[in-house]
């Protein structure tokens, strides 16, 4: 046996756990020790019958004296009365709805239990308590220490997972190679790979629990600086075209503006043009709340490139949004003459100021002919942007909004004839806040150009919490505003079952369709109220969204869809259901939807979670409008799995645990960034290198 015997060698392992297995990526020995667990139960309490107490967790060693099933009549449960004795005394055991558990144990059997000591009707027993039999010269795996809890899915119980992977480690332990250069090891005091593969499943004590757990945390975090410090070297020593600065034409543009730009959109600005300049290639991120002004800023980097007769693109998310990217860019250049190209996902769209100032439809080719010859300026669109066909006579920058990485090599087969290893300079756009150890971590290759302002006038949206019995204060609201003029939307968490118990409540869960039928039908009848949701074909969707831009409904009822980027300045309530169930950033993002203008907006936030943490997760809301903060709070909170691009990087919930970890950050970032001043290529650590490359591969770094 060895770390690569796929699963089905594995004696014990029948073929529905085969299956089991490869539903969650085990496909091999190596993937199933590298199945961790994501907590442990503290059984490590072994302890006398005599000196049980209530409410402890505690292992008790001894002999079963009975064991037996009985029936509630009442509830119809099945509980398995049981008996265990040692040396000091005899106690009282009960498991719930697990009748076969008298097939496995049986009077006279030594056993190990462990588990919560209870108060019932008939006085204290040990309730469901983990169990083993006790056999000489074998180790207790269940029982009697720390006890690892895996991750449970797809039918794969803890229980099952420690019967599986505990014969396993020894013999292969010893044959998983290291990969941390040893002088890491020493210098931090890191436990080496298979003593810690050993101590993660099954630790000594929580204190090699911890070491073993930290020594995995410095592992991902230094390979994840390692590829983020190697994407950047990467974009380095490729060339860009040096795009100089037209200041008087930027100054035409901004002197054209009905708004005066704020101190930080200047400064992002500058910082991106001074970034064009440059015969490196900008690989910048611009970080801005929503409603900050991005759009004028990448606007200003895009004038300039074209007024120096290269080419720009824009990419947005989806369809909607490009298409109001173009309105709001056709409309901020109102007074040069250029080109613009509109590619989406079926209609393509030609628009020109050098000819007409008109929208002429042309089809795919032409347009591609357009941009491969260097006529259209700008073009803008979704993801088809990227597409192998799509090649420029002269593309200077690329800026991409609300997306995620973008790599040398996409970078490089957007310019045409590349002979020269030049690339397109790179802005990319957010307005998620992101938290200092992600800037660190997983935007490590990105420079950081921050908004923090929003334009003045803008008035504090005013956050509310409402519980259900307030539920017709808030829809009165609601109404009072429509009348004034001013629009609605209603978000509602997204429909999705789980087989997972937490979420066995998934259908009390407001769906789009039951609330949209509610405030249609009902609540508000005499008022216009549409829909929105993922399952809509996209131009349904946008005719849904124009009516609504148009003010021809008051009330839009939705799930999350609406999250990024959408502009609605009369759009004045944002009405949020089972707000609970949102991260705080993903809730701020909501509430940017509103408050795009110099009107009173409001933030309904509706929960029935009575729940503390609920309360205080919603109030720092209502406490905190900046989103950098708010990030912080909610990385510590949910963990960093709901930041942009995170998910991405597939990496394990310890992984996930690590990015928190802005000491371990820093220490790494600043190790990997020693290792590859001398040896770039990793050649002196190729396992490092398969590694690294394997992240780089998932996430299209290359
Ligand atoms: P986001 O950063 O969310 O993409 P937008 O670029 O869509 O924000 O800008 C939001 C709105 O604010 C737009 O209507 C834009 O015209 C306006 N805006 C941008 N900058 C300013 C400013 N300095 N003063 C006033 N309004 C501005
Ligand atoms: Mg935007």
């Amino acid at each position: 046996m060895n770390l690569l015997t796929p699963i089905e060698n594995i004696p014990y392992i029948g073929k529905v756990y085969q299956k089991r297995l490869k539903k969650i990526g085990i496909k091999n020995i190596k993937d199933l020790v590298y199945y961790f667990p994501h907590r442990y139960e503290d059984f490590s309490n072994v302890i006398n019958i005599s000196a049980i107490k209530i409410n402890q967790f505690c292992s008790i060693k001894g002999k079963l004296l009975s064991i037996e099933n009985t029936q509630t009549w009442k509830r119809k449960m099945v509980i398995t009365n049981a008996i265990i004795e040692d040396k000091t005394g005899a106690f009282k055991v009960a498991w719930f709805n697990q009748p076969y558990l008298i097939k496995n144990l049986e009077p006279g059997d030594e056993v190990s239990l462990a588990g919560k000591v209870v108060i019932g009707k008939n006085g204290i027993y040990l309730s469901s308590p983990a169990y083993e039999k006790i056999r000489e010269g074998k180790e207790l795996t269940h029982t009697g220490k720390l006890i690892p809890v895996y991750p449970e899915t797809q039918g794969l119980s803890s229980r099952w997972l420690r019967f599986i992977i505990k014969p396993i480690l020894p013999q292969v332990k010893n044959s998983i190679e290291e990969l941390l250069p040893q002088n890491l090891i020493k210098k931090y005091n890191l436990l080496p790979i298979s003593k810690a593969i050993e101590q993660i499943h099954f630790p000594e004590s929580k204190e090699s629990a911890r070491r073993a757990k930290q020594r995995f945390s410095f592992q991902n975090l230094f390979l994840i600086e390692l590829s983020v410090l190697r994407q950047k070297m990467k974009v380095e020593s490729m060339n860009a075209f040096p795009i100089p600065l037209k200041l008087k034409k930027l100054q035409k543009l901004t002197g054209s503006l009905s708004f005066k730009l704020t101190d930080s959109q200047k400064k992002s600005a500058w910082q991106i043009l001074k970034d064009l300049e440059k015969t490196k290639p900008m690989n910048r991120l611009l970080e801005g709340d929503v409603g900050s002004g991005k759009t004028v800023v990448a606007t200003i980097a895009i004038l300039n490139v074209i007024k120096n007769k290269y080419q720009a693109a824009f990419m947005a998310p989806t369809e909607i949004l490009a298409k109001q990217h173009f309105k709001t860019v056709w409309d901020l250049i109102k007074d040069f003459k250029l080109n613009v190209g509109l590619l989406t996902g079926k209609e393509d769209k030609f628009f020109s100021r050098k000819l007409k100032n008109d929208s002429i439809e042309i089809s795919r080719k032409k347009l591609l002919e357009k941009v491969k010859e260097g006529e259209i300026d700008l073009l803008i669109g979704t993801h088809a942007l990227i597409q192998d066909k799509v090649k420029f006579e002269k593309l200077a920058l690329v800026v991409v909004d609300e997306q995620h990485r973008f790599g040398v090599k996409q970078r490089a087969k957007l310019v045409k004839g590349n002979g020269e290893k030049i690339i397109p300079h790179v802005l990319s756009m957010t307005a998620t806040p992101i938290p200092r150890t992600l800037a660190l971590t997983i935007y490590g290759d990105l420079d950081l150009s921050l908004i923090d302002e929003l334009p003045k006038g803008r008035k504090k949206i005013i956050t509310k919490v409402f519980l259900p019995e307030e539920r017709k204060k808030a829809y009165s609201l609601i109404r009072k505003e429509v009348k004034k003029g001013r629009q609605a939307f209603v978000i509602c968490p997204r429909i999705e079952k789980k087989e997972n118990k937490e979420n066995s409540t998934w259908n009390e869960v407001k769906t789009v369709e039951e609330e949209y039928k509610k405030l249609s039908e009902d609540i508000f009848k005499d008022l216009n109220v549409d829909m929105l949701h993922g399952k809509i074909a996209t131009k349904e969707k946008e005719r849904i969204m124009r009516r609504f831009k148009n003010k021809k409904t008051d009330i839009l009822v939705s799930t999350s869809v609406i999250e990024v980027g959408i502009d609605i300045p009369s759009a004045t309530i944002m009405m949020i259901e089972g707000a609970d169930r949102f991260g705080l950033a993903q809730l701020h993002q909501f509430r940017g939807r509103v408050g795009r203008s110099r009107k009173q907006s409001y933030c309904f936030l509706l929960t029935d979670s009575p729940s503390q943490k609920t309360r205080q997760r919603l109030k720092a809301l209502i406490d905190c409008e900046n989103g950098f903060e708010l990030s912080e709070k909610d990385l510590e909170i949910r963990g960093p799995g709901d930041f942009m691009g995170v998910r991405q990087w597939g990496i394990s919930d310890l992984a996930m645990e690590s990015l928190k970890d802005i000491h371990t950050i820093e220490k790494t970032r600043t190790e990997a960034k020693e290792i590859l001043e001398k040896d770039p290529y990793l050649r002196n650590f190729p396992l490092l290198r398969k590694e690294v490359e394997k992240i780089e591969e998932k996430i299209h770094l290359g």
